[in-house]
């Protein structure tokens, strides 16, 4: 039997080769996956336990989402810059199904989308379904590149802009708040949606967080992804969207066709969490604990890296950026050198829909154990010295 297209076009973005051969002695920068002795597992198990004394906890409800978490999230996103109540928003399965519905609102075959180069994996694995054209524009150190981005627009229609403008996955970069609001202006310029993914906003190690996009938002263009998944737990499969009126009533009407609506039981669970918890001080355990993390790993690439290689500074998130030589391949190093070597990365090949980040890698300082961290920081320098001097 023939499959359809998209079932290759998402094969295509190249998520297999993330997949290694089992080594237990490998130290590990390659998944985005948090510390999982961050997880609040005592309380979170009190609130799924309390929500599941309520028998209508294991009913079926509605595709918005539980009402009573809805609300809650809306406190939280306006605490954050975002003007939103319960009803500006509806529950996902994570943000990447955010994403997923969004692309799916908005995309047609050959339709324009511009991301950022490097991007993440798994948006475009979901973009890739729908047979975008992609146009990428370049990250800097605040952000996209905005002049490359105003000159896209000028030559190529445009209909959607996909951005994480905090701690990006795979930089580690922020956008500057010039460039948040230019973002917007250009977009309301030329009627593009822009598609904001925020699932490391509250993981800020360092200075003053700057507001969302969604906060400059003046004509309901803007659509905010957020996500327990980093701050939580990630197997709740718990993300939020919040949108304009407009754009909520085709988001709810896909995501009823996609799965129904999210469990009841584990919304009202977080819900229940929620309620009872210290989620402030949830967060900043999670911010002491990763930007320790993050000044080992950072430490020891200073000391370790070869001239050649450069890194960025995130201030948050869970990812820096390791830039090599031009024309060096990461994905051959990785195969070649670091696996035997017993220690692992994302390479940049599959990270932009042109494959323009060969020679750059993503690096995570969230999953390992600290002990772990500059170890594996010597085995991969140790590495990429051997590869400089062939
Ligand atoms: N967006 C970005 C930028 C991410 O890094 C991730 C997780 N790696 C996601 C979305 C998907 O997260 P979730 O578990 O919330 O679906």
């Amino acid at each position: 039997m023939k499959l359809a297209n998209r079932v290759a076009a998402t094969q295509n973005v190249g998520l297999n080769d993330l997949y290694t051969a089992p080594d237990p002695q490998q130290i590990s920068f390659a998944g985005g996956y948090p510390d999982p002795a961050m997880f609040p597992q005592a309380e979170l198990t009190n609130g799924l336990k309390q929500a599941a004394a309520d028998r209508a906890a294991f009913q079926y409800a509605d595709a918005w989402g539980d009402r009573a978490l809805r609300d809650q999230l809306a406190a939280l996103m306006m605490a954050d810059g975002i003007k939103a109540t319960g009803t500006d928003i509806l529950i996902t399965q994570g943000a990447q199904q955010g994403i997923d519905l969004t692309a799916r609102l908005m995309l047609d075959p050959g339709d324009g989308l511009v991301v950022e180069a490097p991007t993440y994996l798994g948006a475009l694995a979901a973009f890739n379904q729908y047979a975008p054209t992609y146009y990428e524009v370049p990250m800097q150190e605040d952000g996209m590149d905005l002049e490359a981005l105003q000159k896209i627009q000028l030559t190529h229609p445009v209909k959607m802009i996909y951005t994480v403008p905090d701690f990006q996955n795979p930089t580690g970069a922020v956008m500057s708040l010039e460039k948040r609001q230019a973002l917007v202006r250009l977009a309301n310029r030329f009627d593009v949606l822009i598609l904001e993914d925020g699932p490391y906003r509250f993981l800020r190690y360092e200075g003053a967080s700057l507001p969302p996009i969604k906060a400059f938002d003046t004509e309901g263009r803007v659509i905010f992804l957020g996500s327990m998944s980093k701050i939580l737990s990630p197997s709740l499969r718990l993300g939020w969207l919040v949108a304009s009126p407009q754009l909520l009533d085709g988001l709810e009407t896909l995501k009823g066709a996609a799965d129904v609506e999210s469990s009841a039981l584990i919304q009202r669970g977080v819900s229940r969490y929620l309620d009872a918890a210290d989620f402030p001080a949830h967060l900043a355990q999670l911010r002491q604990t990763y930007r320790d993390k993050r000044d080992v790993m950072l430490a020891a690439l200073h000391r370790e890296l070869p001239s050649g290689f450069a890194v960025t500074q995130p201030h948050g998130g869970f990812f820096l950026w390791l830039q090599g030589p031009a024309g060096l391949d990461m994905t051959r190093l990785q195969k070649g050198t670091l696996l035997p070597a017993h220690v692992s990365l994302v390479p940049g090949r599959n990270l932009s829909p042109h494959h323009t980040m060969a020679s750059g890698a993503r690096l995570t300082f969230a999953a390992p154990a600290r002990e772990d961290i500059e170890p594996g920081v010597k085995r991969l320098t140790k590495a990429l010295r051997q590869r400089v001097r062939q």
